[in-house]
């Protein structure tokens, strides 16, 4: 990570004086008040590894440490898809569901750093077992990894009359994509199975709405290539179910950044304490 951070001060001839900081977006789960890294389930060996000042240490810069749905969340909120809200919420849907909340221009992240994990909201009482133990969350019908896998259950379980059938028999497994194919070929199966998904988003949703008000939603990861496909049901089924006691003001839109929202939102990060330790100091650009 530091030979990364010298090449780029290289390639762009950035003196390491005018470097405010390093911030590092990261899988975690991790603290960043103590820096460290409490464990990454792909990565061994990195149990309460202190990334944030071996960094800091390794580059003679200061240190900033986020978790990386957050760092992608802020930085969608700063220079993407939220630009201009006050308040955003951030769903990533990927192979789980990530999540950032961006409220008055702060990261959410709750007394004891467990905050703004919507993605384990439950969304349906008893249902889905989730790998965090509770059951029904919300990354258990909204993400691209569990759409494909409950897919392949269903279909193995029921054999219903569908394409994904000979996709599954012919590759050993579906993909989120196969099933959005389906969908707009008409596969009643894959509709079903696509719709319920827009459904369970929706209700996720409708309870950040309900908790938290903002602005806007915005929608990230790999099941937001389908565009309108996916937003569109969505954002039928968040209207029907929404409360009509006011009118929908919360808008839910797909984000823009793509890869670039966890480096630009880890930057922000580091940017942001540089300001709360240096008042005096005035920016050349503004964020
Ligand atoms: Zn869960």
């Amino acid at each position: 990570m530091a030979e990364g951070v010298r090449k780029i001060l290289y390639n762009h001839s950035v003196r390491s004086e005018e470097v405010a900081g390093v911030g590092i977006g990261s899988p975690g789960p991790l603290s960043r008040k103590t820096g460290r890294i409490q464990a990454m389930p792909n990565v061994p060996g990195m149990e309460n590894f202190p990334l944030r000042d071996r960094v800091a240490e390794e580059l003679n810069f200061p240190a900033t440490l986020e978790n990386d749905a957050n760092a992608a969340a802020y930085g969608e909120f700063l220079a993407g898809a939220g630009r201009g809200c006050r308040d955003m919420v951030m769903l990533t849907l990927g192979t789980g569901v990530g999540s950032g909340i961006v409220h008055d221009g702060e990261i959410i992240h709750g007394v004891h750093e467990m905050g703004g994990e919507l993605g384990h909201m439950i969304v349906r009482p008893g249902g889905r077992q989730c790998g965090c133990g509770q059951r029904g969350c919300l990354e258990q019908y909204a993400s691209a990894r569990n759409l494909a896998w409950y897919g392949e259950q269903r279909i193995r379980a029921e054999s219903p009359d569908s394409v994904l059938r000979g996709c599954l028999d012919r590759r050993g497994n579906i993909e989120a994509r196969d099933v959005h194919e389906a969908y707009l070929a008409g596969d009643a199966f894959a509709r079903e199975i696509w719709l319920e998904l827009c459904e369970h988003l929706a209700y996720g949703c409708i309870n950040i709405c309900r908790t938290f008000d903002p602005d806007r939603i915005v929608l990230a990861g790999g099941l937001t290539q389908a565009g309108d496909d996916l937003l569109q049901p969505t954002l039928e089924a968040f209207r029907e179910q929404h409360w009509k006691i006011s009118e929908v003001c919360t808008e839910i839109t797909v984000a823009n950044l793509g890869n670039d929202a966890g480096p630009i939102g880890a930057a922000g990060v580091a940017w942001r304490q540089y300001f709360q330790e240096h008042p005096e100091y005035v920016p050349r650009i503004q964020i």
